[in-house]
């Protein structure tokens, strides 16, 4: 792949080691997307060296990529089968999509910032993520004309769970997202079931906010 290198391979392999496999996470889909995505290629260049580091990166628009290790337990928390159609609100540097692209049959990204949305899809185009759609626009009304989603993934904190998301997963389907105040969240997980909605929570988390008609309403 273009702009990958021995150099950035060791320290994917070094990352999925160290900070993912030790933590627990174990599902193979999710292990053999984070050996293979190229994350230094999704941050600024002068941050490249640091990519593969424990902890998030900025990415701009005052917006973070997220720790390797949320990338990974939120992935695996998704469950996802190789035909999932999946919904991701909060492409950001596109990262996270590009994970869920190497697992999934198709990504449904939406941004609501477009300096960042415009970026992504360059990155995505560039590297030749062909499964990755991306959307301008609010996602916390999701993407009705797309759905239902066998499993849908929030990278934003959110006050509550969106209503709309909610109503456009799939039975069987799979939903992850942080919800708490602006400074700290709990990711929870749910399971639409023919039963009703299963919930569960997966820990502690520190998100940015999702901003949006279902989310935080100011800016
Ligand atoms: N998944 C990203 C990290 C996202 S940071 C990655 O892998 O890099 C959270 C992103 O959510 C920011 O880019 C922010 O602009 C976006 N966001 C916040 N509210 C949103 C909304 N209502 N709809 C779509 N995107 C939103």
């Amino acid at each position: 792949m273009e702009g990958d290198s021995r150099r950035y391979q060791r320290q994917r392999e070094a990352m999925v080691k160290n900070q993912i496999e030790t933590r627990g996470v174990n599902d193979p889909g999710t292990l053999a997307a984070m050996r293979r995505v190229p994350r230094h290629l999704f941050v600024n260049e002068a941050l490249m060296d640091q990519a593969y580091n424990d902890h998030p990166l900025p990415i701009g628009e005052q917006q973070t990529i997220s720790q390797p290790y949320i990338v990974a337990m939120m992935t695996e928390a998704l469950q996802l089968n190789q035909d999932d159609r999946v919904l991701e609100i909060g492409t950001g540097s596109g990262y996270q999509a590009a994970v869920l692209a190497e697992i999934a049959y198709r990504v449904y990204t939406i941004e609501r910032n477009r300096t960042l949305y415009e970026s992504a899809r360059k990155m995505f185009e560039g590297i030749g993520y062909y499964n990755i759609i991306a959307r301008y626009s609010d996602g916390t009304i999701g993407w009705r004309e797309e759905s239902p989603f066998d499993a849908i993934m929030v990278t934003a904190g959110a006050p509550e769970i969106p209503k709309p998301l909610v109503d456009q997963l799939a039975t069987g389907g799979r939903m992850v997202i942080p919800v708490g105040s602006s400074l700290s969240q709990k990711m929870i997980k749910v399971v639409k079931e023919d039963q009703g909605l299963h919930q569960s929570e997966l820990g502690g988390c520190r998100f940015v906010r999702l901003v949006g008609q279902y989310g935080w309403r100011d800016a």
